[in-house]
């Protein structure tokens, strides 16, 4: 079944003062056109991961603009979230292929949700794999539908996306974050639309060093000692343990370095709390590594905390869609360190916003070296918000969107 998801209210004028005034100009034009147009985005939860992120801004933007927008997510037994991460990990490239009594769950339940795809639409924005079946077993229901594509599939496992292509060209038009992630033979209107933060949001809002200080010690952090951050999904593409890793060579050089690892599960993830408890096996018994998980509490503001506080922040993933904490580091004047994958590169400009690594020993010398060089590290951080600010934050999102709305209705 497909369930409502409830959003705040959030107005556009607030981002006058974060974005440049001709942007805010641009989507007041866009949206006059659009007045009233009915919106569904889809996707598979509404807690954990950076789609959730991002449709808890996008929609109330684009009501404020005013489109009425909705999202509803997916909602399935346990065969489906563990049947559609397998599709994801496969789009990822993974080698491990999809069983077919798999294919039967996803299909069965992606069926099954169409009928409660009430309402009638303008345009239905499907996220990711999970329910990108809903088009091809809803029928158009005179709408036009998009398939929104956030995660890394330049090499995806080819037996699995020639199962899916077919689907995905039942749609109207796709978006993909980077232009190697579109899939080969793809044959509709495709668009490159890079994801966005809420520099407004909890997460992202300044916070002092007080506060950020204040949270982070309730915790146990102690304030002085430096401290690395890798906030993310206890998942293999983001490496933890290679971050784990790296921290334990610095320790040799920097004896009080804390790290921390943040990472809530997603709610359509079922391989989380296995991973999890692989990486707190792989800490072992340190305490200056700090391992939290939705269990601690750990919310938005939270989060923030700890990016705002910390000294080098790591996002040592091994594919990576985009990434949205790099953009949230960044934004908050944090050198990053990136796995040289997927949409990091985009964020992370090598030697002028952080360092781009390939492996462990990489990782662990340009945080020496960050740590080493506070002034120069605090110059990159400077120069990673810019870039956040000119490319990744929501209102250019929200205009990409509204560009792609129009055009189609053109
Ligand atoms: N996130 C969070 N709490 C956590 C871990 C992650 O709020 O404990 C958020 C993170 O701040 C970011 C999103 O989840 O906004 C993750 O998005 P990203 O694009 O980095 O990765 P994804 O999980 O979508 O692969």
């Amino acid at each position: 079944m497909l369930q409502e998801v409830h959003v705040g209210h959030k107005s556009l004028a607030d981002y006058q003062s974060v974005v440049i005034k001709p942007l805010i100009e641009e989507i007041r034009s866009l949206a006059e056109s659009l007045k009233g147009k009915r919106i569904l985005h889809i996707n598979a939860t509404s807690f954990g991961g950076g789609v959730a992120e991002i449709l808890y801004t996008l929609v109330p933007l684009m009501r404020d603009v005013g489109l009425d927008a909705d999202w509803r997510v997916i909602m399935a037994p346990q065969e489906f979230y563990e049947a559609t991460k397998v599709i994801h990990n496969c789009l990822q490239g993974s080698p491990a292929g999809l069983k077919q009594a798999q294919r039967e769950v996803y299909e069965e339940q992606s069926r099954a949700a169409t009928q409660s795809l009430g309402g009638s639409f303008d345009f239905i924005v499907v996220h990711d794999p999970q329910p990108l079946l809903l088009r091809h077993f809803a029928g158009d229901l005179g709408a036009k539908w998009i398939w929104r594509c956030h995660i890394d599939t330049s090499s995806p496992h080819r037996e699995l996306a020639d199962y899916l292509l077919p689907y995905i060209q039942l749609y109207d038009a796709a978006i993909f974050s980077i232009d190697k992630y579109i899939f080969s033979g793809l044959q509709i209107p495709v668009r490159i639309f890079m994801p966005a933060i809420d520099p407004l949001s909890t997460k992202n809002m300044a916070l002092s060093p007080e506060d950020a200080d204040y949270v982070v010690s309730q915790f146990g952090l102690e304030p002085g000692p430096p401290l690395l951050l890798q906030v993310s999904r206890f998942d293999p593409w983001k490496d933890p343990l290679g971050v784990i890793d790296a921290y334990k060579m610095v320790k040799k050089e920097f004896a009080s370095v804390q790290l921390a690892l943040v990472g809530s599960m997603a709610t359509d993830d079922p391989e989380g709390w296995s991973f999890f408890t692989n990486t707190v096996e792989h800490a072992g018994d340190d305490s200056d590594v700090l391992i939290l998980s939705n269990l601690n509490n750990v919310g938005n503001l939270e989060v923030n905390a700890f990016q705002s506080r910390a000294d080098v922040v790591i996002q040592k993933s091994i594919r990576e869609g985009f990434g949205l904490t790099v953009s949230e580091a960044l934004w908050k004047i944090k050198p990053t360190i990136g796995g040289n994958v997927g949409g990091i590169p985009t964020q992370v400009q090598d030697g002028k916003t952080g360092f781009l690594v390939d492996s462990v020993e990489q990782c662990a010398e340009r945080c020496m070296w960050l740590l080493d060089h506070p002034k120069e590290a605090r110059e990159m951080g400077r120069a990673g918000k810019e870039h956040v600010r000119a490319h990744f934050l929501a209102p250019r999102l929200l205009r990409d969107y509204l560009k792609l709305f129009v055009e189609m209705e053109g």
